[in-house]
């Protein structure tokens, strides 16, 4: 009797504490709250006057907690002091890195309790008039010019008519606005131009990528003094100067801070002019435009050896300037071959270049800034480029193998409707959406003001690497006819160019391993950075006050998101509030349950492991994938939402939301089982997983209902693909697949036709579609009309499937001369 009476006291204290916790109330709350039980408990429990003394005491603690003088004074001062000498040093390079951007819906994952209001309540991205004039205006027209083949294989560059057209166009100058004569586009704009782009030719997208990105034109306009603005902008705008953007060297690739090319502040003479200048040493490689660069935008590290600047430095820094192209000193021009789509890219030296002190982008006054204007700029850039261009090859790749697996038959069916191809289609169709909808809710997102850094990692790491997945299935499903080379080839350089989106603008490895969340962790963490700040606060007294703050709001969030991860996967997340959005409800909840668990694994992560954790890279890797995949599910929310909630779109919704939450649970399941503390990766265990692993990968009837919508000319196929080049034109693979498709639904039942009544009936015997047709004709099983229209689709069909055959002196291979007989002895 007095052990039930006793476990409904306990059950009475950890109800209160879990509601506590769980609503996130104060300190104060928690005090009043244990106050009313304890006196309850004092007058009606039966438990020992000792035990009730022990109690008292402990909360006598609680209350002391509340008195913040006294708490700074004993309890805040020590943890200060400890935390002060653990924190590791940190380099301003690295600190500008951290404080680039704002931190938008990413912060909120962050805090196991997302506000869902926030997200609701972004804009949905939309075109101007004017920009949608530029979409199907020049954008058409330029993809209309764009061949290929020929540009890949026998130019190895883009027409000088392309080249004209792009300048004068100004598909150069889409991020230059328009007093300066540049087309001002929105940030979701210059992504649909990209998309558009890359699903004709990744040759002229990655072209077009590039000055609309990292580089001068984006430096000057944030950076730049008003004589470089009105004397650069415009003719970048008129394309009369071509921009390159020089940072990356032979000794510095992922490590582009440790650049060993040096600007050394010294007197020298410039067009005749004797002047205070720099001179510059660097070399340089893979730098995309450089071999027709006009200007150069190069980064350097700046030195002033005889303080001729006036300061008392001598050495500032990374810092970026422009330099022409003819200046004395500077070699340009060779080529570097980017596995085989000749976009423009090549090596840049300069030997004791020697240029005015006002060639550095804002001037003097920016020496030594250039780092943090480069990791500033990266989180608009990184969130459009690279983004924009694959996703607009991965719509490519889906819209046409939607089409190619309906329209090829083996086995008498068209591939598609076998097992094996459908799960590989409704993966790209999935993979598809998620990409599209990374990219234009993020894109939507800067439009309204954001300069989000951390889903720009995420973005680069994740939608090209969907990317590279859908390059792959749509090479699989295709078969021969993705191997092959030539003009009948619509697949091969997209697949091809996969490797570049994966490396260039911070290599996917390093994204993952060592930004992703090691950015995130402390950018987006609602109290540590304040916690830092506090720290390296050189007024002690402020400090301390301002940890306090920190370190007791982070006791209490830490707390909370145990008791939310715990109850949230208990319930598995049945009762958390989220908007009520119908069918797609549960993964709002699913991914408030996983952004508690995230939160705790985080703050576990980092108070255990501190610096060490920047080490164990694989953890911080699957911490990212965790805090990318909740990003991502939530983007496929709320593009869902953008789009009208369109119901046919659901399977597709349904599958990217599963396999995201999915590959979260995995992710956070194998951050557990390598968490080096075992007895800390047991406790999280149960407060993440007390019902153990709950989430399963979508199921093959989702698979099914989507391919049904991607084999078909439909509308979700017409969403999910939408802003490709697909208009139908004899040149344009995209257009002639749907028109097959099209055809593909009036031929196959007359197919069937003499499949059945010819064919099994022995009344059709040829082997071969045209000589069956003529059969069937004959026997009256299809009409004159029906024969023509067959016949129609069969040659359109074959047209498709067909591959490019060459002469050897086609391929540029030359004969090698014959070998030797060999002598017999
Ligand atoms: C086609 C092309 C175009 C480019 N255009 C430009 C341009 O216009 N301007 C410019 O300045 N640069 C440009 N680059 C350079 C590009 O940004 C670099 O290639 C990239 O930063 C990687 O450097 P790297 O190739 O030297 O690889 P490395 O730095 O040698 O890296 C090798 C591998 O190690 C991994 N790695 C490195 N450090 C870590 C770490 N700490 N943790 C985990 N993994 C790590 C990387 O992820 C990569 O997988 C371009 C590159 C290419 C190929």
């Amino acid at each position: 009797m007095s052990f039930g009476v006793a476990a409904l006291w306990l059950l009475g204290f950890l109800v209160l504490f879990n509601f506590l916790a769980y609503r996130r109330l104060g300190l104060g709350a928690f005090t009043l709250a244990f106050l009313v039980l304890l006196v309850a408990y004092s007058q009606f429990g039966h438990g020992h006057i000792a035990w009730k003394v022990v109690l008292w005491v402990l909360w006598g603690g609680l209350a002391f907690l509340n008195v913040r003088p006294l708490r700074k004074t004993f309890v805040t001062r020590w943890i200060f002091r400890v935390f002060r000498r653990a924190l590791p040093n940190m380099s301003s390079t690295e600190r500008e890195a951290l404080e680039a951007g704002t931190v938008w819906w990413d912060g909120e994952l962050f805090t196991g309790n997302p506000d869902w209001s926030m997200l609701v309540a972004a804009k949905a991205p939309q075109l101007s008039a004017e920009e949608r004039a530029f979409l199907d205006g020049p954008c058409e027209e330029l993809c209309r010019m764009a061949d290929e083949w020929d540009i890949t294989h026998r130019r190895g560059d883009l027409t000088p008519q392309m080249w004209d057209y792009l300048k004068s166009k100004g598909f150069f100058a889409m991020i230059i606005p328009n007093k300066y004569g540049g087309l001002e586009f929105s940030a979701y704009a210059h992504s649909c131009v990209l998309v558009k782009l890359a699903s004709r030719s990744t040759t002229t997208s990655s072209t077009v990528a590039v000055p609309n990105s990292l580089g001068p034109a984006e430096l000057l306009l944030h950076y730049g003094t008003e004589e470089q603005k009105n004397y650069y902008l415009p003719r970048l705008a008129r394309g009369e100067e071509v921009p390159c953007f020089a940072l990356t060297g032979p000794r510095a690739g992922s490590d582009a801070a440790s650049l060993p090319d040096t600007g050394i502040v010294c007197r020298g003479t410039y067009q005749g002019r004797e002047m205070l200048g720099l001179k510059l040493n660097f070399s340089k490689r893979y730098i995309t435009l450089a071999p027709v660069a006009t200007v150069i935008g190069l980064a350097f590290r700046l030195f002033d050896p005889d303080k001729l600047l006036g300061g008392d430095q001598t050495d500032y820094g990374i810092t970026c300037a422009l330099i022409p192209r003819g200046t004395p000193g500077v070699t340009i021009g060779r080529r570097h071959f980017p596995l085989n789509v000749p976009f423009q890219n090549g090596p840049i030296q300069g030997r004791d270049v020697f240029v005015p002190l006002d060639f550095i982008i804002g001037g003097p006054k920016m020496a030594g800034q250039g780092w943090r204007m480069l990791v500033e700029q990266l989180s608009v850039g990184r969130c459009i480029s690279l983004p924009s261009n694959t996703t607009g090859g991965a719509k490519a790749g889906t819209y046409a193998s939607g089409a190619y697996s309906r329209i090829r038959r083996q086995f008498n069916m068209p591939v598609g409707r076998f097992e094996g191809v459908e799960h590989v289609l409704a993966r790209m169709a999935g993979h598809t959406y998620i990409m599209d909808a990374a990219r234009s809710v993020t894109a939507g997102a800067i439009d309204s003001g954001e300069r989000p850094s951390v889903p720009s990692a995420m973005l680069k790491y994740h939608v090209t690497e969907f990317g590279r997945m859908v390059a792959n299935d749509a090479m699989d499903i295709h078969g021969g006819k993705g191997i092959c080379m030539g003009p009948k080839n619509y697949l091969a350089r997209g697949y091809q160019v996969v490797p570049v989106a994966i490396t260039v603008e911070g290599a996917n490895i390093l994204t993952r391993s060592l930004i992703i969340f090691g950015q995130g962790a402390v950018r987006c963490h609602p109290y540590v950075l304040k916690e830092m700040d506090a720290a390296r606060n050189t007024n002690r007294v402020a400090g301390l006050a301002q940890f306090d703050r920190a370190l007791f709001g982070h006791i209490g969030f830490a707390i909370s998101n145990a008791i939310r991860s715990f109850v949230m996967a208990f319930t598995l997340a049945r009762f958390t509030r989220v908007p009520d959005h119908g069918s797609t409800r549960r993964y709002y909840q699913q991914i408030n349950r996983f952004s508690a668990s995230f939160a705790l694994a985080v703050d576990v992560a980092m108070l255990s492991l501190g610096g060490y954790l920047k080490k164990k890279e694989n953890l911080s890797a699957r911490l990212g994938d965790v805090l990318s995949s909740m990003y991502l599910a939530s983007m496929v929310l709320k593009h869902y939402e953008n789009q009208g909630r369109p119901p046919e779109d659901l399977p597709i919704v349904q599958w990217a939301c599963m396999t995201l939450l999915y590959k979260a649970q995995e992710q956070l399941h194998s951050f557990l089982r390598n968490f080096p503390i075992r007895s800390l990766a047991w406790l999280m265990r149960l407060l993440i997983f007390p019902r153990g692993l709950t989430y399963s990968a979508p199921n093959d009837r989702i698979g099914r209902a989507i391919v049904d919508s991607i084999m078909t000319p439909s509308a979700t196929r017409d969403r999910l693909c939408d802003g490709i080049y697909r208009t139908l034109e004899p040149h344009n693979p995209l257009g002639l697949l749907q028109e097959a498709l099209v055809l593909s639904i009036t031929a196959e039942p007359i197919e069937k036709r003499i499949r059945v009544d010819g064919i099994k009936t022995g009344r059709v015997t040829a082997l071969d579609l045209p000589t069956q047709v003529q059969q069937a004709t004959a026997a009256g099983i299809i009409t004159e009309t029906e024969a023509a229209m067959l016949r129609d689709y069969d040659r359109k069909v074959m047209e498709i499937v067909n591959v490019d055959d060459f002469a050897q002196h086609e391929l540029g291979v030359q004969a090698m001369p014959a070998e030797p007989t060999a002598q017999i002895a």
